[in-house]
């Protein structure tokens, strides 16, 4: 690993490569990806289950805790990579598109400090 400037593209790359390498296209159709990326995310949550909320902020910010949810979440973005890559879909720029979305919906000014209501 180096310090080099580094894209969501590139690990895109590196993990289309590494699919490849393995013949494991056959295997990442969007359900089973999709399959994948939920069993990463209950991991990930599990790792949560009995940690009362007012701690888990604490609990997970540094040490071993730290290093397994990094490692979970990492799981569920590679999934979710590779699920954005099968589709073709641009996810940095969707994630954006619903970013200034969610600006417009959402102005700072008339929900600051209050959590979002559903409409
Ligand atoms: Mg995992």
């Amino acid at each position: 690993m180096t310090n080099e400037p580094y894209a969501v593209e590139d690990l895109q790359a590196e993990l289309r490569a590494f699919r490849a390498e393995r013949d494991w296209a056959q295997f990442h159709d969007p359900k089973s990806l999709i399959l994948a990326l939920v069993g990463e995310v209950g991991e990930l949550s599990e790792l949560f289950q009995w940690i009362p909320a007012d701690r888990a902020l604490a609990e997970f910010s540094s040490g071993s805790r730290q290093r397994r949810a990094a490692e979970e979440m990492s799981d569920v973005f590679i999934y979710l990579l590779n699920l954005a890559d099968v589709l073709g879909v641009d996810l940095l720029a969707a994630a954006r598109k619903k970013l200034e979305g969610a600006s417009s919906r959402f102005p700072a000014e008339g929900v600051r400090g209050r959590a979002p209501e559903r409409r």
